[in-house]
Formats: structure tokens, sequence, C-alpha cells
């Protein structure tokens, strides 16, 4: 699941410097390990050769220590690191199988489970939504466990709670992408053009309201309401601040007609 390629990137400058460190060091066989998990054969045969940690000088084993904790915090650096143009070329990728598929099928064994639950969490995009039932981001982008943080509102617009969470995301699982995802014929776009709402949906349709003014095109009137959500994420100073270290926010509306995405609005 992770970005092959990005792995590649790190995996060979740390294949040429364990080279160099062996030729110098009498220990630095056991970095080598470390840093090469994908040969199981190569790393039982080590662990037989040095099962008796005690032969290890403290420099060395502290060496180790230091060496692992700077490979491990390197990986999940590339893990984090899917830009956001590389994740809105994922997610128009899942989008395309979708409309081309009948069918959806996800992987939900216990070894995904599991590994999400020892690894935390990694998602390369944060979707806000409307609670539509036919508006599925999951299936929509055809994405996994762990791909999405999703957040879900009727109308899909933005108030301090919603904000909090993609803050959270943003700032605290590093992820690129922020996606305002609006969509065709929404009941809350058109409560807002045409009815005045009382209970709590007012609060939604106001905020709707505030963002369409006097247009009365259902279609024009959800592109205005994404902006509008889109604006309002970028007013936040956290989000600002992740904006200058590659973070973006763009807008999408969702077709439920044929199942397509646009992102050109
Ligand atoms: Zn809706």
């Amino acid at each position: 699941m992770y970005d092959v390629f990005s792995l590649l990137t790190i995996t060979f400058p740390l294949y040429n410097f364990i080279t160099v460190l062996r030729s110098n060091y009498p220990y630095s066989d056991y970095f080598f390990h470390i840093c090469k998990p994908l040969s199981l054969r190569d790393h039982i045969s080590f662990k037989k050769r040095h099962a008796d940690k005690s032969s290890l000088r403290v420099c060395d084993k502290i060496f180790i220590w230091y060496f692992r904790k700077l490979t491990l915090s390197m990986i999940n650096e590339v893990i984090h690191m899917l830009s956001a143009d590389e994740a809105i070329k994922r997610l128009k990728e899942g989008n395309r199988q979708y409309v081309s598929t009948d069918t959806f099928h996800a992987d939900i064994s216990s070894t995904l489970l599991e590994h999400f639950a020892k690894n935390g969490q990694e998602p390369y995009a944060i979707v806000i939504s409307c609670s539509d039932s036919r508006v599925i981001p999951e299936r929509i982008f055809h994405t996994a466990i762990g791909d999405l943080f999703t957040i879900r509102v009727a109308g899909n617009v933005i108030d301090d709670h919603q904000l909090g969470s993609i803050e959270y995301a943003a700032g605290h699982l590093g992820t690129k992408l922020i996606v305002v995802l609006g969509h065709t014929q929404c009941g809350a776009v058109t409560a807002a053009i045409q009815h005045n709402p009382s209970g709590y949906i007012k609060f939604i349709t106001d905020e709707i309201k505030r963002a369409i003014g006097d247009e009365q095109d259902d279609y024009k009137a959800a592109v205005l309401n994404v902006h509008q959500s889109v604006e309002m994420i970028e007013s936040s100073l956290e989000i600002q601040k992740d904006e200058e270290d590659g973070l973006r926010v763009v807008g999408a509306i969702y077709h439920i007609e044929n199942g397509t995405v646009d992102f050109e609005i």
C-alpha cells in the first residue's frame, strides 16, 4: 500500500551508505541486516551468528539503537510524504476504477486490520463530503482502510468541529491533501435555495445561504457552497502553516448520476 518508488528512493541510498559502513566498522554488518528486512534468510542467518549480543561492545549497541531509530524515522517521513498532487492523481485513478466497475471489493482481512492497529493510520487525503447516502467517499475513490480521513456532514459545511478534525489530520497525521466534495442533487443545497427550515437544520442551510446568495441553479449553488468551505478551511491559521509545507485544499463535485468526480470547478 506504500508508495514503492518512495521506499526505493530511501532504500538505495541506505544500501550504499551501509555498504561503506561495512568496510569501515566491524559491527556494521548488523546494520546491514537491520536495513534489509526483505531478506528473511539473511536475517535468520545473522541472528544465529549473533545470538549472543554480549559479544557486542557498548558503543556498538548504542550505534545499533541509534541507526535503527534513524532508519525507522526516515521511512516514516517517506510514507507521510505523499504529495498533494500525487494524492489527487490517486483519487482520480480510484474514481476511474469506481466508474468502470459494477462491484466493490475491499480488503478487510485480519492482516490488514492488525497492520493498522499496530502501525496507526497514514491517510493520504482528508475528504469532507455530504452525509447523503449516495455519496460514499471510500467507494467513490475506490479506497481501502487507512486511505482516507473522512468527515461527513449534510451540505459539506464547515464549522469549528470539522475544522478541528481537519487540523488534526493535517497537522498530526501529515496528510497533504484536503478535498471538499460537494455533489449534484444535494438536498441541503436545494433546501437552502427553496426553503427556510426550522430546528437545527437551519444552522446548515443558513451556512449554505451565505455561500450561494441568490443563486437558484442547484449545480452552481453546490459549487459555490464547496468554494465557501474551501475558503473557510484555508482561513485556519494552522492550515495556512501546513500549506507552507505542501498542503493543498481543493474543491470537487461528485455527480451522483454517473459516479464521476469533477476536480475542475
Ligand atoms: Zn448533499
